[in-house]
């Protein structure tokens, strides 16, 4: 069964930081704080709901929890900890910043049942933390995740893609360290520069340079597979669609199916892959006229591809992308369903 969330958004009232992607207005203005009698209609209208809440956690958001007044913080603790257990939903995940962790939290936070706890990395580089005035260092995020693990919670670890001062290679870095720190799960945010922030300003001056959204989407392609490969979950890529985003959005890399752009990425790398291997083409390799004119030959034509039978639609593409991009190509690609060939992984049947 599916892993669920009951999502409750805790907002930091009152932020000393002011990281260059994000809203104050929407930390200070409009979004309302739950109250513990908030908390406790959420979860118990959810668990009336739920089909599996043993499979269910209940999820603080907002990416400051364990910086929040400490006596607001254990009345949300306390009240969700009463909807966990035996019969209940399985745990509490909250998200938080890397440099409000230490022994004093983790010990309170075990007491009411918190589960999994994702910390706000964002990069591992810290001239990209100090260029986006995060107020932390990367080593933050290493002494915080060291301890998470120590203490037994499930650990996430959040990057943003394309922040100010960063790069493709930078934002790799980042990811191979990420791997480094053992995360079970990995959420990849490619940033979206909204309206009224600090980053919104350097974008409208022409002092932030950015990938292209293709090359950003490539760019994410390769995290989720290094992701995967490595045994980290990626559990988010690209913002949740809203009209928040939608309106103030002046540049970056929002797309309302942004991780699916990215698996067809992947599939369509692979597929070629595959096809240059099935033809023995080799890279430097630089074969005379006709030696090469037979392996092209060899790859255009008709070509059966097998990919996990829930990856067809990836491979695929939106609206058929990938088959029309092969067929632009004089390649005839028709995907089938094998589930002994795994995610990310094709196979060619001629
Ligand atoms: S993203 Fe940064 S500025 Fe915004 S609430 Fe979190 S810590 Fe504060």
């Amino acid at each position: 069964m599916k892993h669920a969330n009951i999502s409750i958004f805790v907002p930091h009232i009152g932020c000393p930081h002011r990281c260059s992607f994000c809203d104050q207005r929407t930390i200070s203005g409009t979004q309302h704080a739950p109250s513990a009698d908030d908390v406790r209609a959420v979860c118990e209208k959810a668990l009336g709901e739920a089909k599996s809440p043993e499979n269910t956690e209940i999820a603080f958001f907002g990416g400051s929890f364990t910086a929040i007044p400490r006596g607001y913080m254990t009345e949300l603790l306390e009240t969700a900890h009463e909807f966990t257990g035996e019969g209940k939903f399985k745990g509490i995940r909250i998200s938080t910043r890397p440099d409000r962790i230490d022994r004093e939290v983790l010990d309170i936070l075990k007491k009411y049942g918190v589960t999994a706890i994702e910390l706000g990395a964002q990069s591992m580089c810290d001239d990209v933390l100090e260029a986006n005035e995060r107020g932390h260092t990367a080593e933050d995020v290493f002494n915080a995740s060291k301890l998470i693990r120590e203490y037994g919670f499930e650990l996430g670890l959040q990057m943003m893609t394309g922040l100010y001062k960063s790069n493709l290679m930078k934002d790799m870095f980042t990811a191979h360290l990420i791997v480094g720190l053992h995360p079970d799960t990995v959420r990849i945010y490619p940033v979206v520069v909204l309206k009224g922030t600090r980053l919104g300003e350097l974008y409208e001056k022409g002092v932030y340079e950015m990938p292209s959204f293709d090359e950003m989407t490539a760019l994410c392609a390769k995290l989720i597979v290094l992701f995967e490969e490595k045994g980290v979950r990626v559990i988010k890529c690209g913002l949740h669609a809203s009209e928040f985003v939608e309106k103030d959005m002046i540049g970056g890399y929002y797309h309302p199916a942004f991780r699916e752009l990215c698996e067809n990425a992947i599939y369509k790398d692979l597929i070629w892959d595959s096809l240059f291997e099935m033809a023995d083409m080799k890279y430097p390799q630089n074969y005379g006229e006709e030696e090469l004119s037979k392996k092209v030959e060899k790859i255009h034509g008709e070509h059966i591809v097998a990919v996990d039978p829930s990856c067809i639609s990836k491979a695929v593409g939106q609206r058929r992308s990938n088959i029309r991009h092969f067929s632009e190509q004089g390649i005839d690609i028709k995907i089938i369903g094998d589930e002994n060939v795994a995610e990310y992984k094709v196979e060619l049947r001629r």
